[in-house]
């Protein structure tokens, strides 16, 4: 295989790099070495896409954020993805609490944020009426959203490929190789790449990759954060994402609302050590960790309805021993870019860490010669559920597969199912980040197994190929009985 640019990772970051390069006359590889785009932190995370008043002036985070933030309407109106600017919140619990709000407040005017002000209590609980009466005041962000981060990298994944861009999935990068100082190859476990520029977004593992070409100045340290959702019954017990004041390792366990209409609450910070990112289990949720959650959350909207949690997770963020994000080129190795330590607020600052890297890249020598045929828009896939009575008539009446709700808790359908394995689908979990099959009450109890058998038939594969997220993830061993028979050679 033959590239100009191999871009490492299918998270929102490699997306984004790889949908902004798609503007060119390049061939563009996408390398992920599982078997789907965003099954590392960009599937696990809070979703929000932060005005930007967290991160310390100077550093590429707060840059980044800002500039991303202000790129996510348009990007998300091109790829028909559902965006909701709804502002975000930081409570004050007690006098000391004031102090840190007008520190944000100050800080977030340095790093560019606009329309930040500090609200009294009488409109903070107009604003937000399930918060606790011990809130005395808030710093309001307006210009703060939610996306689902999930939709967000599988739709730029997807304009990237309608542009002409390769993914090479269940590609583990395993070396790169130079000659006189460049890069020259990529060898995967897919075959062999010969190509002139890298970008390394492999988040957690962007270190190890980086000692591929002898670059070992920095280290990824996994950061767990975990979460609990809650049924849709329960609606959205806040109108925004609701913080406490900061930590000095986070930004607080909040209270939010998913852009689907769930709420959330989440996450803590665990800094783990550098080989916990190898281990099998590592965004297992525990005991301890979601306890704080739900006693943390508790202290900002008191009484939630613990019986009412539908599912928890856990994310890992890729925190460098830097504490900032570190992209760059190096002088030694030409073509070679890090986008590494990309921590939170790494999902809002994508669309601009793109352009950055674009620019390096251009530095460094691609030629950048706009493609005439560049088409940014990604058609919105059909949700049924979101249709007119009329519509949904009329999908009825095109294609019957529409009439057959498969997934009972989010209204899917069959057709949609059908549709998100025309879109790359390839596993359970990458129909359920396409359509939301599994994400309801019942977490695929009642839908799982006909999905399972939707997929089968769709690919073409037995059933006990089908895997929840691929290699070594097989739903199913065989027919029931079928081993026993084989021993009693019946
Ligand atoms: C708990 C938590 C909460 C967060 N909340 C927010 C938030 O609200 N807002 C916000 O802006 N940000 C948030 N973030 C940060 C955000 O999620 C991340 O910054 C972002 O998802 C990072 O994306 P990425 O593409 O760099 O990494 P990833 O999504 O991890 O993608 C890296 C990809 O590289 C692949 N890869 C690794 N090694 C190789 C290899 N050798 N070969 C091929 N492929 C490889 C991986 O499989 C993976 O798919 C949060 C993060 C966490 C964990």
């Amino acid at each position: 295989m033959n590239a100009d640019v191999v871009v490492i990772g299918a998270g929102i970051t490699g997306a984004a790099v790889a949908r902004g390069l798609s503007r060119y006359s390049l061939d563009i590889i996408l390398v992920e070495k599982e078997a789907d785009f965003c099954f590392g932190a960009t599937a696990a995370n809070t979703g929000i896409i932060h005005s930007g008043y967290h991160d310390l002036p100077g550093t590429l985070k707060s840059k980044l954020c800002v500039t991303g933030n202000a790129l996510y309407e348009q990007l998300c109106q091109e790829l028909g993805v559902e965006f909701e600017r709804n502002g975000s919140l930081v409570v004050a619990l007690n006098t000391d609490d004031l102090k840190t709000l007008e520190e944000l407040r100050q800080r977030g005017i340095t790093n560019g944020v606009r329309g930040l002000r500090i609200i009294g209590k009488e409109e903070l609980h107009e604003m937000e009426p399930n918060l606790t009466q011990n809130a005395i005041a808030a710093l309001y962000a307006p210009t703060a959203g939610i996306v689902s981060p999930y939709e967000m990298a599988i739709a730029l994944c997807e304009n990237a490929i309608h542009n002409g861009v390769t993914a090479l999935l269940e590609a583990r990068v395993e070396a790169i190789e130079k000659a006189n100082n460049r890069i020259k190859r990529v060898v995967t476990t897919q075959g062999t790449i010969e190509t002139k520029f890298v970008v390394n977004a492999s988040g957690l593992y962007a270190d190890d990759v980086s000692q591929m070409v002898g670059i070992d100045d920095f280290h990824i340290y996994p950061r767990k954060g975990e979460y609990f959702i809650f049924d849709k019954e329960v609606g959205c017990l806040v109108n925004q994402p609701v913080f406490p004041t900061p930590t000095p390792i986070s930004k607080g366990i909040l209270v939010s609302k998913t852009i689907d209409g769930n709420t959330m609450i989440g996450p803590n910070a665990q800094n783990l050590n550098i080989e916990y990112k190898y281990e099998e289990a590592r965004v297992a949720t525990t005991t301890e960790g979601l306890t704080q959650v739900l006693q943390a959350a508790s202290r900002l909207v008191p009484n939630l309805p613990q019986a009412m949690t539908i599912a928890n997770f856990a994310g890992l963020r890729a925190t460098s021993n830097t504490r900032d994000f570190i992209i760059r080129s190096y002088p030694d190795i030409k073509g070679f870019i890090n986008v590494a330590g990309i921590s939170s607020p790494g999902l809002t600052a994508a669309p601009a860490i793109a352009e950055l890297v674009i620019g390096i890249l251009k530095d460094e020598g691609l030629e950048l010669k706009p493609r005439k045929e560049f088409d940014p828009i990604r058609e919105k896939p059909i949700r049924f559920t979101d249709l007119s009575p009329e519509g949904k008539d009329a999908l009825i009446g095109k294609d019957p597969r529409y009439g057959h709700i498969v997934c009972r808790c989010e209204n899917v359908t069959e057709g949609e199912i059908v549709d998100a394995t025309k879109r790359g689908a390839r596993t359970m979990d990458g129909i359920k980040y396409r359509t939301r099959c599994g994400m309801g009450r019942c977490q695929g109890g009642f839908c799982g197994p006909r999905v399972a058998a939707i997929l089968a038939r769709e690919l073409s594969i037995p059933l006990e190929q089908v895997t929840k997220d691929g290699d070594g993830s097989n739903l199913v061993v065989g027919k029931t009985k079928s081993l026993l028979k084989e021993k009693l050679n019946v």
